[in-house]
């Protein structure tokens, strides 16, 4: 198999040479020709649609004009200037008149004039591509890519020849380097004529009849050089359906190899201690949680190392979940540890815990980064001489000197907070030589299509119901002119005996600008609530944890009406009385951080609000993020609308998990029925062929085996 032509160093291909191959490396992560031919464009000039400017119109979504250059104007802090200013970038706006003969146009631009400047010539013909608006009451373009018009003997050279031409990604640096839209164009050309012949259709024959897939070599050269629209379409899915295909090929295989080692903790009885717990609980179960605590029993006795992710909105009651399955490991003979992510939150989980745990027998502790030394010194016995059942801690927990007797269930509350290290460091805490049953727990409710990709390798369980007796939270929004107002309403909550969280965002780049925020927030409370009668507690980041300890409790038991707080505490703190949650500048938070908070409230019995306060001119991203709150409580619904909105890579909680691999053309949030069909497919493989060891899958199992679709494995980390 030659497959040379593929592996070949990008600065071999022709018109490239080692300057541009580097900044082909550096820019677009390009360093062989293979690499290069999937390096996909993102759009594409149709040159066949070409919009007069007599019929566009500002509702427009982007178009294209074909137009001569009339004049061209600079203009810099102070008004007019001349040409020679250009070149000491004293131009602050360049204003280009253009004129197709049905009417003109303004072109605006206020970036990257010098560049333009030199491109465009007074009476030459060009192709304009941008969003029409209209300003002034005249239509213009701020900044539109520019084209010249392709000369006849460019444009009959071969596949080039087409009526679409592909836009690359590009960046400045490329453009300055010379790798123009026209070159990119060019050196795709050449890179296809020699990696084409070195490239085997890798998807299944049967496969690409079942979907109706185009062949790879069709797929390529009709994603760079469209023949015609219906051509790039079948490109375009055939490419997508490869990459999810393969991305869920190789998390199925994953699984598939984890669930056939029998090295698991067998874990067959349910124990004294669960039916204790079970028959003394204050509630019953919802039928969620009693259905999740079967899936979890399952895989505790199946000999089978569990793996199990379970997702449940705030307030669906994942502790007493965790509770029930610490305590099939206790009823084994085995040790359990529950790791939080931060101080705060380990208290009230041992809190909750404890309360559930009463009459059980089984002995727990809490350790965390301000546990005494003699305390410490204890619970360090007890781990390791068994007697404690279950330990609840912070990251308190990896240190080398706590060490298990029998460690058979490790549960991590929000796993997005550990590393991958540190997860390491707590298996290897299990002295019995099996890796420990692992349950990971999270309230940040992620869309299908992501769960499926990031967390494929693992089962999943989903507690979809909330107990009964839940409240409906009002949600809000209001702007500055109606604080007033707003503190009023606080006041009569505080009257009738409520709690208030008011929350300021705490985005970690601009810190200090927050903590100011914060501060001023605070004293603006004060004044408004001042003491007597009304008692304010505030608990920020920079504090030490004696003080947020200090605060929290206060808070928590009632001492203090109000807490002003950033968003570190945001997961978790659970205040049954709090019925009011304020969100200072909710604008900058994203939907299931907001999400989040608003679940801190309508715990208990009140009726409850949360009031978003937002600055009065929002983007229209923004608008619509309050709008959602404000219509909806499904946690899931608000999770899938957070992904169209914001695209996949960026929702919270799954920023340091990432994607196991950067999809190329495939969006999750967008390809949701590819990818369930693609995943389909690969199970239906696997399922003939569960190690892909046969001959026809050999191109498969090649693809699989390649280092990028190794992901995180939480079985085999040791
Ligand atoms: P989560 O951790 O999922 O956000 P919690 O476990 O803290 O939720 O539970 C939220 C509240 O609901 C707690 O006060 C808990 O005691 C209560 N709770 C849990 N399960 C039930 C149930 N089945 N019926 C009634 N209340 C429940
Ligand atoms: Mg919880």
């Amino acid at each position: 198999m030659e497959k040379n032509a593929l592996q070949t160093d990008i600065q071999f291909l022709p018109g490239v040479g080692p300057k541009r191959a580097a900044l082909l490396k550096k820019e677009l992560n390009v360093e062989t020709v293979g690499d290069f031919i999937r390096i996909y464009p993102f759009r594409y000039i149709d040159r066949s649609s070409i919009v007069p400017i007599s019929s566009a119109t500002p509702d427009m979504a982007y178009i294209q004009i074909r137009a001569r250059v009339v004049e061209i104007n600079l203009f810099g802090s102070k008004g007019g200037i001349s040409p020679e200013d250009v070149k000491f970038n004293l131009v602050k706006r360049m204003s280009v008149k253009v004129s197709d003969g049905t009417g003109f146009m303004e072109l605006v631009f206020f970036k990257g004039i010098k560049w333009m400047h030199s491109k465009l010539v007074k009476g030459e013909e060009y192709i304009f591509f941008g969003k029409p608006s209209v300003f002034n009451g005249h239509l213009n373009m701020v900044h539109p890519e520019v084209d010249n018009i392709r000369k006849d003997a460019d444009a009959d050279s071969g596949m080039m020849n087409n009526t679409m031409t592909g836009v690359y990604p590009s960046t400045e640096k490329l453009r300055n380097g010379g790798i123009t839209g026209k070159l990119m164009n060019r050196l795709m050309e050449n890179a296809l004529k020699t990696a084409l012949p070195a490239i085997e259709e890798s998807l299944p024959q049967k496969l690409l009849l079942q979907k109706g897939l185009v062949p790879i070599h069709f797929a390529l050269r009709n994603i760079h050089f469209p023949k015609d629209m219906t051509a790039l379409e079948k490109a375009r899915y055939r490419l997508k359906f490869e990459e999810l295909f393969y991305l869920q090929l190789s998390l199925l295989k994953q699984k598939y190899v984890r669930s056939r080692n029998e090295n698991g903790i067998r874990m067959p009885k349910v124990g004294e201690a669960f039916n204790i717990c079970y028959s003394s609980m204050p509630f019953n179960l919802t039928g969620a949680q009693k259905r999740v605590i079967t899936e979890i029993r399952d895989d505790m006795k199946s000999g089978h190392q569990m793996n199990r992710l379970l997702q449940g909105d705030v307030g669906s009651g994942k502790t007493m979940v965790a509770v029930l399955s610490a305590l099939i490991a206790v009823g084994n003979g085995y040790q359990t540890c529950i790791m939080a992510p931060t101080e705060v939150l380990a208290q009230q989980h041992f809190k909750n815990i404890s309360k559930y745990l009463q009459g059980t027998g089984v002995r727990t502790a809490l350790l965390t980064g301000s546990s005494r030394t003699a305390e410490r010194r204890e619970i360090h016995q007890g781990l390791e001489d068994g007697s404690i059942g279950i330990i609840v801690g912070t990251h308190a927990l990896l240190e080398d000197n706590v060490v298990f007797r029998n460690l058979g269930l490790a549960i991590i509350d929000e796993q997005h907070r550990f590393g991958v290290e540190q997860r390491a460091r707590l298996w290897g805490k299990s002295s019995c030589g099996l890796a420990p049953h692992i349950l990971v727990m999270t309230a940040t409710p992620i869309p299908r299509t992501l769960a499926m990709t990031l967390y494929g390798d693992l089962d999943a369980s989903v507690i979809d119901e909330l107990p009964p007796g839940r409240k409906p939270v009002q949600t809000i929004a209001a702007t500055e002119s109606r604080r007033t107002a707003m503190f009023n309403f606080l006041k009569e909550q505080i009257k009738l005996g409520r709690q208030v969280f008011i929350v300021y965002p705490l985005i970690f780049e601009s810190e200090k600008l927050d903590y100011k925020n914060l501060e001023k927030g605070y004293e603006q409370v004060v004044t408004a609530f001042p003491f007597p009668p009304y008692k304010t507690a505030i608990v920020h980041g920079q504090q030490s944890n004696e003080e947020k300890k200090f605060n929290m409790d206060a808070f928590a038991a009632g001492r203090a009406d109000i807490l002003v707080a950033t968003s570190v505490i945001e997961v978790g703190v659970d205040v049954p009385n709090a019925s009011v949650m304020v969100i200072e500048s909710a604008e900058r938070f994203g939907l299931s951080q907001l999400h989040q908070l608003r679940g801190r409230v309508g715990r208990g019995s009140e009726k409850s609000y949360c009031i978003l306060m937002t600055g009065s001119r929002l983007s229209k991203e923004s608008r619509h993020r309050i709008e959602l709150m404000c219509a909806t409580e499904n946690g899931f619904e608000l999770a899938e609308e957070d992904m169209k909105m914001r695209g996949p890579g960026n929702l919270e909680g799954t920023q340091q998990s990432g994607l196991p691999i950067a999809l190329n053309i495939a969006s999750l949030a967008r390809d949701g029925i590819i990818l369930n069909d693609a995943r389909q497919c690969a199970q239906a493989v696997l399922d003939d062929d569960p190690v892909l060891g046969k001959p026809e899958n050999r191109l498969l199992a090649e693809e699989v085996s390649q280092d990028k679709y190794k992901v995180r494995d939480y079985s085999q980390i040791s």
